[in-house]
């Protein structure tokens, strides 16, 4: 049975990862190592914490002893790596977070990969899953591609930025086998009630302001996390050794359009009179250093390893809000004490 470990696999998108693998793959066994932040939450995965070929594993990934004990534990066939620090503004209000979890926690697995590897290099791989926030901030063209020189902006994305590097230099230096990808903005369910989508689902819900950065000019690319999930099933099995992929949905949004599609979608969702919950709408102070636009070319991924998004946005998004509103336990288990209080200083010091 081949062992295959994902880390960060209790949060949004490695749950997603996780399931997709356990199920599709049940001669892979899947270890599931995460450290459970506020943003790891193993109610994610219930539905398959007792299959047979999956394995949670409570671990730190900037524990450098405990890596190189587990990979000394178990000959893992490959690593797919998507356990960091993820949220924009956290890394504002704490840098030093975001370079000990996502450049030290890398180095420490590229580390344990690397000794417990050494005489089969060839026979592993490590996949290391980045976003395009790296490339830094587009103008009113252009997109992203593979070859876009790195100009993050954010503690987040320059500590992003520097684990993709690192990933390479393991590559180049030391014959290790990897694969990057660096994708768009992810949408769906299991999403931490911080990120943008989620958290305008909860405070439509529950009557409370909307806060908008800015005047909501900025433009991301969004992607279903179910397509994202598939397209690292893709990379991992058909990538080549040393490439990076972009991955993205092919739909740019400003926030307030965005939010707008939202506030109808859920009118409609909970018998609201049109145009009730955008009243809920309210400009705050923007972010400081906030990119304009985000936008990916993935045609590399489509042309060569015949990867497309499954879902258009509308449905994407009626999922999205359909599986929120369904799952009011989830979310009001996760909406902690922790949660209220970033939230009441994040937003009540504008
Ligand atoms: P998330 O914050 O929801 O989940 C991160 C997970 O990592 C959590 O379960 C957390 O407990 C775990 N973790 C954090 N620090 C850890 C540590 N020191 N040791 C072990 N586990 C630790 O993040 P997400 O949105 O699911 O993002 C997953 C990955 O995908 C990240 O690497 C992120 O940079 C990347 N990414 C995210 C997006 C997006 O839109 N969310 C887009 C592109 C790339």
């Amino acid at each position: 049975m081949k062992k295959l470990l994902i880390t960060g696999g209790a949060g949004f998108i490695g749950s997603h990862v996780v399931r997709l693998f356990v199920e599709k793959y049940p001669d892979y066994h899947i270890f599931n190592l995460d450290t459970l932040t506020y943003a790891g939450n193993l109610e994610n995965l219930k539905d398959i914490e007792n299959k047979d070929n999956y394995t949670f594993i409570k671990a730190d990934i900037t524990d450098a002893e405990h890596m190189n004990a587990l990979f000394a534990e178990h000959v893992f066939d490959g690593v797919i790596h998507l356990a960091a620090e993820s949220h924009v503004d956290r890394s504002i209000s704490d840098p030093l977070a975001f370079i000990k979890t996502n450049i030290l926690g890398t180095v420490n697995l590229l580390n344990a990969a690397k000794t417990a590897w050494k005489d089969q290099m060839d026979q592993h791989l490590f996949y290391h899953i980045s976003t395009d926030e790296v490339y830094g901030s587009l103008g009113e063209t252009g997109l992203f591609t593979e070859t876009t020189a790195y100009d993050p902006r954010s503690p987040y994305s320059s500590s992003k930025a520097s684990s993709d590097h690192l990933v390479r230099a393991y590559h180049h230096t030391y014959g290790m086998q990897v694969v990057i990808s660096n994708c768009s903005n992810n949408y769906g369910p299991n999403q931490f009630p911080e990120k943008l989508i989620p958290l305008s689902i909860n405070n439509i819900k529950n009557n409370k302001p909307i806060p908008i950065y800015g005047k909501g000019e900025n433009i991301r690319d969004w992607l279903y996390v179910l397509d994202h999930a598939r397209a690292i099933d893709l990379i991992y099995h058909q990538g080549k050794n040393g490439e990076t992929y972009n991955i993205g949905g092919i739909n740019e949004w400003t926030n307030i359009d965005l939010i707008h599609k939202l506030c109808e979608v859920m009118d409609t969702k909970l018998g609201r009179a049109k145009g009730e919950s955008a009243k809920l709408i309210t400009f705050v102070k923007d972010r400081a250093g906030h990119d304009l636009r985000y936008a990916i070319d993935s045609s590399k991924l489509m042309n060569e390893l015949g990867w497309e998004p499954s879902l258009q946005f509308e449905e994407g998004i009626e999922k999205t809000v359909d599986w929120y509103l369904a799952n009011e336990e989830w979310l009001n288990n996760i909406i902690s004490g922790d949660y209220e209080n970033y939230y009441q200083k994040q937003y009540s010091e504008r």
